[in-house]
């Protein structure tokens, strides 16, 4: 089975909804189709999402990549796509993200800063950029939490149901409860 990795810019055609927390509704959609997909076609990669453009990254099994980048052509809610890499990958390098979302952040406007880039424009990305842009989702910690993580196998990914705090005070409760039972106990 070969690998591939892909990479490409396009321009949103719908109109971004103001959104003060969270992700814009139309790209959640495209969030929650693309992470049932690409789950099941063990296809991993990003997806930036700023200044009305799409970057987007994926990789995985070379014939699911160009299966996915067909319907994503062909999709209306975004246009002038421009394929940025398309080429042989010899492993994989992403872990466990279906499709990682960063919204356009402070780590995105830092690393537009430091290549004199006035707006997020994708498209015009020289290879040296768009390599950046992949180490940049690679090492985000930000995802906007629409759906699951896809793989929580690993130790360290194991999601945290309950805080420190809530667990401090869990067990204070059942010392007090064990307390009050035994306190109970002897006064009958
Ligand atoms: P469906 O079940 O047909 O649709 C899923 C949902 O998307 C439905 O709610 C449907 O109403 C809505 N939808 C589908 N097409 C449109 C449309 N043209 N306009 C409005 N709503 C629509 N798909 C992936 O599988 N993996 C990806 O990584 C991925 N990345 C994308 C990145 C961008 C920037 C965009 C614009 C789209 C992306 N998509 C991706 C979506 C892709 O273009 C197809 O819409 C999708 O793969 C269809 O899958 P499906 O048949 O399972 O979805």
């Amino acid at each position: 089975m070969s690998l591939m990795r892909l990479a490409y810019a396009s321009e949103a055609t719908f109109e971004a909804k103001p959104v003060e927390k969270g992700v814009e509704p139309h790209v959640a959609r495209i969030l929650m189709t693309s992470r049932k997909n690409n789950a099941k076609d063990h296809l991993v990669g990003g997806l930036y999402y700023g200044n009305d453009r799409f970057f987007q990254y994926l990789e995985g099994d070379e014939d699911a990549v160009r299966r996915t980048y067909d319907r994503i052509l062909k999709d209306e809610r975004h246009r002038n796509v421009v394929t940025l890499i398309e080429e042989p990958l010899s492993s994989r390098t992403f872990s466990n993200w279906s499709m990682k979302y960063v919204p356009l952040s402070r780590d995105v406007r830092k690393f537009l800063d430091e290549q004199g880039l006035e707006s997020f424009e994708p498209s015009s990305f020289t290879s040296d950029q768009c390599e950046k842009m992949i180490e940049l989702i690679r090492n985000s910690s930000q995802d906007q939490n629409l759906g699951r993580r896809d793989d929580r196998k690993s130790v360290g990914d194991a999601p945290q149901v309950l805080s420190s705090g809530m667990k401090v005070g869990l067990i204070v409760a059942g010392l007090v409860l064990v307390g009050a039972l035994v306190i109970g106990g002897t006064m009958l």
